[in-house]
């Protein structure tokens, strides 16, 4: 492969075929880039589900995306509240409805806190433990026998620079998505000879009220948007990249030497 190919789900175009017939769901699907991925997809053909802990924002986000493509639905889970019977009573919904899940996307999440670990709030870490890194852990197990109906799964998995090697101060969120990556390599191997692929992206810093958060006095303009960054999300989430599995993406470029 060269270069430029090895390049291509950067800036990955979908092809008409490519989300024909797929029912997708996104995680935190109502801000950020969760909501940018979800209507590229809509807009691409595929059949979203939207998921998000807002009512409101949710049937306000259906209302937007509804005359754009396929009619999506909605998952309404509060990812820091949700037990066991909301989460069946979500898997029985998309498997009433659709039959199976031909991709997932786990981007939902929490920072947290920048802290020192020797003041890191104990509650606090909890929660981010909880929405960061046991949610997409149960989802993904109650979700999995619809994913193994597909004949082309894709479950994706979304970390950040700090899932890799950890930093000061980024406390919780930092174990959360090193924990993340590690569950998405004990789910490719487990998965190996299944049609479901696992894949890692990270975003790279970009346009969010949670990177605000995380460096309040960056310029957000001076970020590429959510928008920008989609691409690769919804090259591993369509068939274009049907066999690819166990990879870890880097959406920026890296910067010449
Ligand atoms: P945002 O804060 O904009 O979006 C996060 C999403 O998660 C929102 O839709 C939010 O819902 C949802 N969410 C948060 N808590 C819960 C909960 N308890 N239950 C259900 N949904 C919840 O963040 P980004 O778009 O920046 O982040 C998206 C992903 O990208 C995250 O996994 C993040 O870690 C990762 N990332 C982001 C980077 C960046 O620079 N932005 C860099 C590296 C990784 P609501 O809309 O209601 O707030």
């Amino acid at each position: 492969m060269t270069a430029a190919a090895n390049d291509d789900w950067r800036r990955y175009r979908p092809a008409p075929a490519d989300f024909d017939g797929r029912v997708i769901m996104v995680t935190g699907a109502t801000s950020g880039i969760g909501r940018a991925v979800a209507s590229a997809l809509v807009q691409n053909g595929a059949t979203v589900i939207l998921h998000g802990r807002s009512e409101k924002a949710l049937e306000a986000l259906y209302q937007e995306l509804k005359p754009l493509g396929p009619e999506p639905s909605v998952a309404q889970l509060d990812l820091e509240r949700a037990q066991g019977p909301q989460y069946q009573q979500l898997t029985n919904e998309i498997e009433s409805r659709y039959g199976r899940l031909d991709g997932l996307l786990h981007n939902a999440a929490i920072l947290g806190d920048k802290s020192p670990i020797e003041h890191y709030d104990i509650g606090l870490w909890q929660r981010v433990l909880l929405v960061d890194l046991t949610a997409p852990f149960v989802l993904t197990r109650c979700l999995l026998p619809l994913l193994r109906s597909s004949t082309d799964a894709s479950l994706v998995f979304t970390s950040s620079g700090v899932g890799v090697r950890g930093r000061a101060f980024w406390g919780a969120y930092a174990v959360a998505k090193a924990g993340l990556e590690n569950l998405a390599q004990t789910l490719t191997d487990e998965l190996e000879n299944t049609p479901i692929r696992v894949n890692v992206v990270n975003p790279g810093g970009t346009r969010t009220k949670m990177r605000t958060r995380a460096y309040p006095a960056e310029s957000p303009a001076s970020l590429p948007t959510p928008e920008s960054v989609a691409p690769p999300f919804l090259y591993l989430l369509g068939g274009a990249s049907r066999g690819v599995r166990g990879r870890r993406f880097d959406v920026r470029e890296p910067t010449p030497a």
